[in-house]
């Protein structure tokens, strides 16, 4: 296919494609990928199709938005308006979060969920990461 693309737009789509590449689970992935840990992805045969599976080390670590997984922060907030909708809806990801960490738990997985909230503070992230990795708490 012939590039379409002048350098400008060329480069204005690759920001795009970074800026879009950078949500909290990427980020994430980099992180355990700089300590050196090789990972699947979004595996689909477990329960709850995990962001990151260290299969060897029968580890897990779930990126959850704040907001969706309703983490005990502010960015969980319910809007005002269609309360029963948003209820039932959010209450319902709750609900099968739980479901599946107790499913992976008994499969014998280690599962650490990190809240995207944190990624605001990254060094303590990587703390908390790297403890759950086993490398040692800074
Ligand atoms: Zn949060």
């Amino acid at each position: 296919m012939a590039d379409q693309f002048s350098t400008e737009e060329r480069s204005a789509v690759m920001r795009r494609v970074r800026s879009f590449d950078t949500g909290p689970e990427v980020r994430v992935r980099q992180m355990v990928h700089h300590f050196g840990f090789r990972f699947r992805l979004h595996c689909k045969d477990l329960p709850g199709r995990p962001d990151i599976v260290l299969a060897g080390r029968r580890q897990i670590v779930f990126v959850h938005g704040c907001y969706w997984h309703q983490h005990s922060c502010e960015g969980s907030k319910r809007p005002a308006t269609n309360r029963r909708y948003w209820n039932r809806k959010l209450d319902k990801n709750v609900q099968r979060d739980k479901e599946n960490l107790r499913l992976l738990r008994r499969q014998g997985w280690r599962v650490l969920t990190v809240w995207e909230c944190e990624l605001r503070k990254p060094e303590r992230l990587e703390r908390r990461l790297l403890r759950f990795l086993n490398l040692g708490a800074a």
